[in-house]
């Protein structure tokens, strides 16, 4: 307000009744202001400024934090990886489904042997007759 020479022209152009001369000077009442800026527009003197406030930022600054870009070597090496884990995973996988395989046909084939010599035979064990007595 240092421009203020104390015309009035804003007291007049103030909807919200906000402005008043102290000492030959305006002043501003920030509780009624509303900040349509009429008296700006009005003062010949260029003497007010609307002081709006700093929007508040609500998200965490690390929230907003750039993510470190991988270098070329970085996204090179990943790539590498990623090309030999695409190979190299799917082999390991048929290399241990057929070991697997191949152990669980083992042990049918030795279970079958194992069984079949007992095969049409009695099975040895005793059935009660009638009355308790065998
Ligand atoms: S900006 Fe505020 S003081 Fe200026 S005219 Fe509008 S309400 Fe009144
Ligand atoms: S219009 Fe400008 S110069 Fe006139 S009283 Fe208001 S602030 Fe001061």
């Amino acid at each position: 307000m240092d421009r203020c020479d104390g015309c009035g022209d804003c007291v007049e152009v103030c909807p919200e009744g906000a402005i008043q001369l102290v000492g030959g000077l305006a002043q501003i009442n920030s509780e009624l202001c509303t900040e349509c800026e009429a008296c700006v527009q009005a003062c010949p003197s260029g003497a007010i400024k609307v002081a709006r406030p700093i929007a508040v930022r609500e998200e965490p600054v690390a929230a907003v934090a750039e993510r470190p870009r991988p270098s070329a070597l970085g996204t090179l090496a990943g790539a590498a990886l990623t090309f030999i884990g695409s190979q190299t995973l799917p082999r390991a996988a048929n290399a241990i489904v057929g070991a697997l395989d191949r152990w669980l046909s083992g042990k049918l084939a030795a279970e079958s042997r194992r069984v079949a010599p007992s095969e049409g035979k009695p099975s040895g064990r005793r059935h009660r007759r009638r009355g308790g007595r065998e």
